[in-house]
């Protein structure tokens, strides 16, 4: 027998959630986005999920841009960090990869290149994350520098704090100011934007966490709220139960110490399937459907539930959902202190996955 631990992968969700963005996104074109391992969905399922509905698919990690053209892929891909090297650029252009370019260097090996005039650039803007991205004077020399090869570009920036309270309207501002007089596309959202601004995304959207079900903004409007299901549910199973008198203590550190008799449930899960160690005694969880809690620190290979409330008949052998379908992954993420992105591209590749659909 397997260790009984899986993730699920349903790609009817998937779909469901990409129609819900491109509901909000109104006539936007979209980019799914599908890095880090399509935040550790598996990029080639997802690709294939998504093959009809998406407008193209955005992403960092160039092996597996250059692995879905060698697959066949003929839809759009962008690079959102894109060259790191003169020597990516030809790779860039025989497997037709458009680039993020954000800082000067990048577009000189472009243009050092025989970059074809039919593959576009994205030239992205700093307006306030102060991450990547030119500033004005700068985005004036790349287009003109552009211009005179006759590549097509389009201005791209990233939004700081759309799921939070400085929103996004300073930025969309400074964009205005750099880009004033500028008639090419743009490409403005992530999927808060998308959620609670979606007639700011611009001409080519880019949502990412939606597509898989999370919230970005979790505390002020749940998945289901946003009309968005679960794509992966990572489940296992109770392989042990103990009896802790009141006094006694479970797992390390001790930091959990019974007040009463209490039956506890020990789960085939633990920080290296990529549940988060720093999940809180209390964390929500559902063993044989039933939502109980987590008790001490997440170990290794293991973590401990409370069956005290629950029917003695539950016991090793029962299923229990860590994250995913009846336990948004968005409840789990707060109760260790991160968001729904860290746990999802956090599962291990130790964990089998099953698709549905
Ligand atoms: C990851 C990423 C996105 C997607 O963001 P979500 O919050 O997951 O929707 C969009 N744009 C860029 C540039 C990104 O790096």
């Amino acid at each position: 027998m397997p260790r009984p631990i899986r993730a699920f992968i349903d790609l009817f969700a998937l779909r469901h959630n990409f129609s819900v963005a491109r509901r909000h996104a109104g006539s936007a074109r979209l980019w799914a986005v599908v890095k880090a391992n399509a935040y550790g969905h598996g990029l080639e399922r997802t690709v294939r999920a998504l093959h009809d509905l998406a407008d193209g698919f955005a992403l960092i990690e160039l092996e597996r841009a250059i692995a879905l053209r060698e697959a066949g892929l003929t839809k759009p891909l962008l690079m959102l960090e894109g060259c790191y090297a003169a020597s990516d650029v030809p790779l860039f252009i025989r497997h037709r990869l458009i680039p993020v370019i954000h800082r000067r260097e990048q577009l000189d090996w472009l243009l050092a290149s025989r970059w074809p005039a039919e593959l576009p650039v994205y030239l992205k803007l700093n307006t306030g994350m102060n991450r990547l991205g030119f500033d004005t004077a700068a985005l004036l020399n790349a287009k003109s520098a552009l211009a005179g090869r006759h590549i097509d570009c389009v201005l791209m920036t990233h939004f700081a704090d759309a799921d939070g309270p400085r929103g996004i309207d300073w930025q969309l501002e400074r964009f205005r100011v750099m880009t004033s007089g500028m008639s090419e596309p743009t490409s403005l959202g992530n999927s808060a934007t998308i959620l609670r601004y979606p007639e700011s995304v611009g001409d080519w959207a880019r949502p990412g966490i939606m597509l898989y079900g999370g919230s970005p903004f979790p505390q002020a409007k749940s998945a289901a709220e946003l009309e968005l299901r679960p794509v992966m549910t990572l489940q296992s199973e109770i392989v042990a139960v103990q009896g802790l008198a009141a006094g006694e203590s479970i797992g390390y550190g001790c930091t959990f110490v019974a007040d009463r008799p209490m039956r506890v449930g020990i789960v085939a899960c633990g920080y290296a399937d990529g549940y988060p160690r720093h999940a809180v005694t209390g964390t929500s969880i559902l063993v044989a459907g039933q939502r109980t809690r987590t008790l001490g620190r997440v170990s290794m290979d293991k973590l401990c539930v409370d069956l005290t409330d629950l029917p003695p008949e539950v016991g090793a052998g029962v299923p229990v959902t860590l994250w995913g379908e009846g336990l948004p992954a968005d409840e789990v993420a707060t109760a260790a202190g991160t968001i729904s992105y860290e746990l999802f591209c956090a599962l291990a590749p130790r964990v089998p996955v099953m698709e549905i659909g």
